[in-house]
């Protein structure tokens, strides 16, 4: 397993594909599959598209009012919202190798996404062969 930290910004999408493939090459996996994993409540890990940055702004944006802040929920942390988009949109993504190469479409680009920043944090990578 391979981990990476990153410093991170208050709410924002961090494409981290170039990380993933480096831990895919340095494994010497041909076949198998790799899994990209988040060690923390507040931020997440997503496949979506890095061509247009539009897509990653309109994300945020929705994302913002559907997982809106109450005045009512009781975490004393105050970052219930936070925790909310961490469990929605999911702590891993597990990425298919093949021919020592991740299987991604043209347009997909791996993100660590932070829900609670700034912070330091840390995600990890297992590259599996199979
Ligand atoms: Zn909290």
């Amino acid at each position: 397993m391979v981990t990476y930290t990153i410093d991170t910004p208050a709410f924002d999408m961090i494409d981290i594909t170039s990380y993933v493939r480096e831990a895919v090459r340095a494994s010497g996996v041909e076949e198998g599959c790799a899994l990209v994993y988040c060690p923390h409540t507040t931020a997440a890990i997503t496949i979506n598209e890095n061509a247009d940055a539009d897509v990653v702004r309109d994300l945020k944006l929705a994302w913002g009012d559907i997982f809106a802040d109450r005045s009512d929920f009781r975490h004393a942390e105050g970052n219930s919202a936070a925790h909310l988009k961490s469990s929605a949109i999911g702590a891993s993504e597990l990425i298919p190798v093949s021919n020592h190469a991740l299987v991604l479409g043209t347009w997909q680009g791996i993100y660590f996404c932070e829900f609670d920043g700034p912070r330091t944090r840390r995600f990890h990578v297992q590259v599996m062969s199979g």
